[in-house]
């Protein structure tokens, strides 16, 4: 740090800026988390230097002898990780991933179907403002009025519009997600399935979500949530499928030109860490922090999609509650709570104002918080939504609680 300060003290004040907000907050953005100091360092070494345009062995640059070593560690830890034949591990982020999958399988104008973004599905999956949307013929389904996945009106959907691909996963879904289901879905239609686990990949290296390697032609995630890894994307698939489709060339050259070789280190650390008891004993622990995260919002009159968490998030209900999810997130930003506003299915409310906040444990728990402060946390969120006036009350509890579990 004293490094960059040296250099160029702007960007060190604003970093410094960043540090002390993230210790000074509690993180509750679902998608975000901490990585170790060993992550960290990765990401910041010299690998950043080296060009790789290729895969282990068969580059577009001399020099490439020891990153192709750092590759093929990444690869296999992954795919010890997640019981899967095939790895890349090059994607830069998760919509990365996505759409080298996506440009794997398909040809421009095939029928797709995703789970509409109201209802929790993600931008990457059909949504009209981003590639898949506008590349591709998209149909969505989404939940029933319980807030739930209703299988049998997927089938129904993918029997009407005739899909070549669905896509299984969300960034705003609580629930367990059976992908057996789908894949039969899938196979009675005719059409391929991928899973997007970039939420819940932490969750699946750790058996705490059932896998969908079993059942997907392809899984897509990213790295940097409850995986806790550097910001990333990556392809998980068999063999045969990769045989078939060549997911590597649809990312390089078919996506992305050199892949971030630094990042890549760190995706290696990460899945080393991952692959540890601790780690397993982490994501037990996120997923207990969100059920009594949960429990003591409920207790409180919050109301929460479908009724519970199966996960590491969930999604308030302030329908009944005279507060925007674009108020609340700014209440509790005044409270030093970081929340992101989310569309509840069914919204009422525009997307830039919703009727929902997104609550996730997994930054909170890599703290060294437990279910009494999750209580805690119940309590000042609370507090925030029965009104305004009660921020600076707030504040004082967060203050309290960042100041035991100290970051950086
Ligand atoms: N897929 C899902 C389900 C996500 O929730 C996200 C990010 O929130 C992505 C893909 C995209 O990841 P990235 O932001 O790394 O592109």
């Amino acid at each position: 740090f004293e490094e960059i300060r040296k250099a160029d003290g702007e960007i060190a004040d604003a970093i410094r800026a960043e540090m002390d907000r993230q210790n000074s907050h509690i993180e509750l953005i679902a998608s975000e988390n901490w990585v170790s100091q060993a992550v960290m360092a990765a990401m910041g070494s010299p690998l950043t230097n080296k060009y790789a345009e290729g895969y282990p062995g068969k580059r577009y640059y001399g020099g490439c002898q020891c990153v192709d070593v750092v590759e093929d560690i990444a690869r296999e830890r992954a795919k010890k990780l997640f019981g899967c034949e095939y790895v890349n591990v090059q994607p830069h982020s998760g919509a990365q991933a996505n759409m080298a999958a996506m440009f794997a399988m398909l040809e421009p104008g095939d029928r797709i179907m995703g789970m509409n973004l109201d209802h929790g599905g993600h931008l990457t999956h059909g949504s009209p403002v981003n590639l898949s949307g506008k590349y591709f013929n998209v149909t969505f389904y989404g939940v029933n009025d319980d807030g739930v996945i209703d299988y049998d009106n997927v089938l129904e959907i993918a029997k009407e519009c005739r899909p070549k691909l669905i896509v299984a996963g969300a960034s705003a879904y609580a629930r367990t997600i059976d992908f057996k289901r789908f894949r039969e879905i899938a196979d009675e239609v005719g059409a391929y399935l991928m899973v997007d686990i970039a939420h819940i990949a932490g969750l699946v290296a750790t058996g705490l979500h059932p896998s969908p390697i079993p059942y997907a032609h392809v899984t897509t995630t990213t790295t940097h949530k409850t995986l806790r890894g550097p910001r990333g994307g990556m392809i998980l698939s068999s063999e045969e499928m990769n045989q078939k489709f060549n997911f590597n060339k649809a990312v390089f050259p078919g996506t992305q030109g050199g892949p971030l070789m630094h990042v890549i280190a760190a995706k290696a650390v990460c899945f080393q860490e991952a692959l540890q008891p601790e780690y397993k004993a982490y994501m037990e622990q996120v997923v207990k922090n969100a059920k009594a995260l949960c429990r003591g919002l409920q207790a409180r009159g919050i109301k929460i999609v479908s009724g519970d968490t199966d996960n590491h998030l969930m999604l308030v209900d302030l329908t009944e509650k005279d507060l925007s999810g674009k108020e609340l997130e700014k209440r509790l930003d005044d409270a030093h709570v970081t929340a992101n506003k989310n569309t509840i299915p069914n919204d009422p409310r525009s997307p830039f104002v919703t009727s929902g906040v997104r609550l996730g444990t997994p930054a909170v728990t890599t703290r060294g918080m437990v279910e009494e402060d999750m209580e805690k946390i119940a309590e000042i969120i609370s507090l925030v939504i029965e009104s305004g006036d009660n921020v600076e009350k707030a504040k004082a509890m967060v203050a309290e609680l960042t100041a035991k579990y100290p970051l950086c």
